[in-house]
C-alpha cells in the first residue's frame, strides 16, 4: 500500500491511526466482559457508555436510542425484519426504491418469500426518488419505508427530509441507510425525520465488523439476535468493545472534521469531474454533479470496460509506476454478467453502465494524488480505447452485443 493511491473509499476505509490507538487497550489488558459485575468489567461499560454517546451526537440522537451491532449490514436487516416482524399485525407493505444496497435488497426479498408486498420505487437519470411518489405508494397496511441516505456507487443524495415528512404524516416508520453517510456530511435525524438509521464505522476510519442502529423511542421493533440482556435485551451477544470503542472515537473524529472535510472533499470531487471531462473525450458522468457525496465521483467511459480498466490501474506495467485502486459498477470476473443494477435503474445503457470508474476519496487524500490517479485513469483509457475493435472517437455508442475488450461479459443492448 505504500506507493499505492487508494481510491475505494466507499468500499472501505482505513482505520485512522487515533482510533486504533484507543481501541489497543480494550484487545489488550482491559480485556474484561462488560457483563460482568466486577469492576474490571465495568470500565468496559464504561467505555461503550462514552462511544454511545459519540455516536449519537454525530447524528444528533438521544444515546439511549443508540444500539451497537456488527455493522450497517445487520443494522439494514435489523431494521427491516424487526419492524416488519413487530407490525405484521398492522399490514405487510413496504416501500423502498430500485437502486438501493443489497444488504436493503436482500431482506426485502427475503420477506417478499414469505408473503411480504415491496414496493420498488423508480430512480430518475441522477438516481433520485420522488418524495411525491412515497407518498402516492403508502398504502393502509403499509408498515416502512426504507431509503438509503446517499447512494453507494453514484453518491446521489436522497431528498430524505422530505420523505420524512412523508411518512411522518402517513404515520408509517422511516428507516434510513446512513452507511455513507455519516461521518461524511452533517445529519440530524430530528431535521431527517429518520425513526431508524443504520451506521457502519469502517466507513468512517473506524474498524470493521462494527455497527450501529438508532432506533427512535416508540418505533416498534423485535430483535434480530435472541440470547443474553446486552442492549436493553435487544441484541443479544457479548459486546464488541474495541470495536465500539474505535466506532466511537471515529464519530468523535469525524465529527469534529465534519465541515472542513465537507469544503475540501468537494472541491476535489469538481475538481476531477472538471478535469475528465476536458481531458478524456465521451465520458459521461453518473449521478448529479452537485447533490452528491463530496467524496464521490463516477462516470462512465464509453468503449471501455470497467474492469478492465480497475484491474489494469492497481497492476500497472511501467516502471515505478503507483497501483491506483478504483471501482467499477460493472463486475465480470467476478462472476455476475450483469453490469450494476443500480447503473440500470438510472436507465443507461448496459454498454455504458459497463464502462462506469468510481472514484471515493478519504480524508488523507491531496490534489498532487489525485492528479497522478486521473493522468493514469486517462492513460489506461486511451490504450483500451487504441485496443477496442468497435470505440470510435465521437462515435456516441459501441454496438450492441459485443463487447469491446474481450471480458466474457455480454453487453445486453
Ligand atoms: C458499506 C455499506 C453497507 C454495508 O455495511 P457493512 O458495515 O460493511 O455491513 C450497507 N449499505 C451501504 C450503502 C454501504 O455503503
Amino acid at each position: 500500500m505504500d506507493s499505492a493511491i487508494f481510491l475505494d473509499n466507499a468500499a472501505t476505509t482505513r482505520t485512522d491511526p487515533d482510533v486504533l490507538e484507543t481501541m489497543r487497550p480494550w484487545l489488550d489488558e482491559n480485556f474484561g466482559s462488560p457483563a460482568t459485575l466486577y469492576t474490571f468489567g465495568s470500565q468496559a461499560k464504561q467505555a461503550i457508555e462514552a462511544a454511545r454517546q459519540h455516536v449519537a451526537d454525530l447524528i444528533g440522537a438521544d444515546p439511549k436510542d443508540i444500539f451497537f451491532t456488527s455493522g450497517a449490514t445487520e443494522s439494514n436487516n435489523w431494521a427491516i425484519k424487526g419492524v416488519a416482524e413487530a407490525l405484521e399485525e398492522r399490514g405487510r407493505h413496504i416501500i423502498s426504491n430500485q437502486a438501493e444496497h443489497h444488504s436493503i435488497l436482500m431482506p426485502l426479498r427475503h420477506l417478499e418469500k414469505k408473503g411480504w408486498e415491496v414496493t420498488y420505487l423508480p430512480v430518475d437519470s441522477d438516481g433520485f426518488v420522488d418524495p411525491d411518489a412515497v407518498a402516492a405508494a403508502v398504502r393502509d397496511d403499509t408498515v416502512l419505508v426504507t431509503m438509503v441516505h446517499a447512494n453507494h456507487e453514484i453518491g446521489t443524495i436522497q431528498p430524505i427530509a422530505e420523505i420524512g415528512r412523508v411518512t411522518a404524516e402517513k404515520g408509517v416508520a422511516f428507516h434510513v441507510n446512513a452507511a455513507q453517510t455519516a461521518g461524511h456530511i452533517p445529519i440530524s435525524v430530528q431535521e431527517l425525520g429518520a425513526g431508524l438509521m443504520s451506521l457502519s464505522a469502517h466507513k468512517f476510519y473506524g474498524p470493521k465488523g462494527v455497527g450501529a442502529l438508532y432506533i427512535r423511542r416508540g418505533v416498534r421493533i423485535t430483535p434480530l439476535l435472541h440470547g443474553g440482556s446486552q442492549e436493553k435485551k435487544r441484541r443479544a451477544g457479548t459486546h464488541n468493545v474495541p470495536g465500539i470503542v474505535g466506532m466511537g472515537k471515529a464519530a468523535e473524529l469525524a465529527r469534529a472534521n465534519l465541515k472542513a472535510e465537507v469544503d475540501r472533499l468537494s472541491g476535489l470531487r469538481d475538481h476531477i469531474f472538471d478535469w475528465v471531462e476536458k481531458n478524456i473525450d465521451d465520458i459521461r458522468i453518473n449521478g448529479h454533479r452537485t447533490r452528491r457525496l463530496p467524496n464521490n465521483v463516477n462516470f462512465s467511459i464509453e468503449g471501455i470496460e470497467g474492469e478492465s480498466i480497475m484491474l489494469s490501474l492497481s497492476y500497472p506495467t511501467a516502471d515505478g509506476a503507483r497501483p491506483v485502486y478504483i471501482s467499477t459498477g460493472s463486475a465480470c470476473v467476478s462472476g455476475s454478467l450483469e453490469p450494476s443494477h443500480i447503473l440500470l435503474a438510472l436507465g443507461m445503457p448496459a454498454e455504458l453502465a459497463h464502462g462506469s470508474v468510481r472514484i471515493s476519496m478519504a480524508k488523507g487524500d491531496n490534489q498532487e494524488d489525485i492528479d497522478y490517479a486521473l493522468s493514469q485513469i486517462a492513460a489506461v483509457a486511451e490504450r483500451l480505447r487504441s485496443m477496442s475493435p468497435v470505440y470510435k472517437r465521437g462515435n456516441k455508442k459501441c454496438a450492441a452485443g459485443s463487447d469491446p475488450n474481450g471480458c466474457e461479459c455480454e453487453a445486453a443492448g
